[in-house]
């Protein structure tokens, strides 16, 4: 590739994605295993408190990942053997792999240009069998709910939403985690906020709380004691075979402290994202995110689309020519009827998924977090605009060749 003279390259690598890990963080995790409560306890109980306080909801609970929460709400809703749930196609194969260990069926569906689940393919793959729908607030944006649930009503499915990467994220002026049966967070070291390890579940559904509750954890109930017998704490009794999900109060620790400080690390992520949008929305070699209305956008992710039509290079070469400028990327996400699992079982084709394979061709994470400077972003930025001036086609593919399937 030409090579420019104005390509000052950075002297060192900007990781994808780094955790704000603060003194009051390490502070109370080191108060946790001096306390000698280092697993489920009362700060775990504290953090479940503030979370369901923060997005207004009857109940939370603190689980050990979202994975594990979208496998208890599953769960508790009696999603089992046999059912259909219907996934985006354009989401972390946990999303998907949950279901299948209920033994129930994933029914992966195209998205639409915002990333999210496309509300026409919902509608389409709704079946005898389909007990549920997992929307997925990609990026940090929330889908339609509105819409998805006057859907699911019709159909009398349940609503449950991925909310991986969208703690703190708003839909109509209200946080995501009431507006279905169960919202599930993440607070894996990448996302919004962090425990390291950890999840979240929200809902106002007091029975189904009280399932997920005690399915987190063995299935195991403490009231037994009240009901059966007159003896005290030690007692407990099993009512169904539940799962080992439970949230430690090492990982409370840091939640704790990164729920108050979410609100600044969301701002933080929005100036970082308007730097991006102003400094790329004259590249048209590149499509940005939009924002749409009702929304608030957390960015979690920065998802860029490149025009290939309009590059030499591909997706892969693109990412490659980034790493070597020393700015570290990643695609969110590998669409799951791609994954050989879920391709050989259900026979899923890429035709039957146009926007989702569109998407994904182009399809490129920037490093968006907190912790990076206003001069990590503008090095992203020099670094694009390096490699798309470079790279840029002299004769773009007209539409005609690529079967209109470039990314526009
Ligand atoms: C990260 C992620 C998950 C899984 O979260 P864990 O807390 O790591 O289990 C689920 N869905 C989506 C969309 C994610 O990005």
């Amino acid at each position: 590739m030409k090579t420019e003279v104005d390509n000052p390259i950075r002297t060192t690598f900007l990781p994808f994605a780094l955790p704000s890990i603060g003194e009051e963080e390490i502070q109370e995790v080191t108060d946790s295993l001096r306390s000698g409560w280092i697993t489920t306890g009362p700060k775990a109980k504290t953090f479940e408190e503030q979370f369901r306080r923060f997005v207004n909801a009857k109940h939370a609970i603190a689980v050990s990942s979202c994975t594990a929460g979208l496998h208890i709400a599953l769960t508790a809703l009696n999603i089992g053997v046999g059912d259909e749930v219907i996934v985006p196609t354009l989401t972390f194969c946990s999303t998907a792999n949950v279901i299948e260990h209920l033994g129930a069926h994933p029914i992966l569906v195209d998205v639409d240009e915002n990333f999210q689940i496309s509300l026409e393919a919902i509608e389409k793959a709704i079946t005898r069998r389909t007990k549920a729908v997992v929307p997925v607030h990609y990026a940090g944006q929330a889908c339609d709910m509105d819409v998805i649930n006057t859907l699911a009503a019709k159909h009398g499915l349940s609503v449950i939403e991925d909310a991986a990467h969208a703690a703190g994220s708003e839909y109509k002026g209200k946080r995501l985690g009431t507006h279905s049966k169960a919202t599930v967070f993440s607070f894996y070291a990448t996302k919004n906020m962090t425990t390291g390890e950890g999840g979240m579940i929200t809902t106002d559904d007091d029975r189904l709380a009280e399932r997920m509750q005690i399915l987190s954890l063995h299935g195991m109930t403490r009231d037994a004691w009240k009901r059966y017998s007159a003896t005290s704490s030690w007692y407990y009794d099993v009512i169904e075979p539940g799962y080992k999900n439970n949230m430690t109060d090492i990982q409370a620790s840091l939640g704790l402290h990164q729920l108050r400080r979410l609100e600044s690390f969301i701002q933080r992520r929005k100036q970082l994202a308007l730097r991006y949008q102003t400094a790329l929305k004259d590249t048209p070699e590149l499509i940005l995110p939009t924002e749409l209305p009702d929304r608030m956008h957390t960015y979690h992710l920065f998802p860029i689309r490149l025009r290939t039509d309009l590059l030499a290079i591909d997706r892969d070469q693109f990412i490659i020519e980034l790493a070597t400028r020393n700015i570290g990327s990643s695609v969110h996400f590998i669409p799951v009827h791609r994954h050989s699992f879920y391709a050989h079982k259900y026979h899923y084709r890429s035709k039957d998924f146009p926007v989702a394979e569109r998407i994904f061709s182009g399809l490129i994470s920037f490093p968006l977090y907190p912790l990076m400077s206003d001069q990590d972003a503008e090095d992203v930025i020099h670094a694009a605009k390096h490699i798309v001036r470079a790279t840029r086609r002299q004769y773009p593919i007209p539409p005609y060749v690529t079967g209109g399937l470039c990314n526009k």
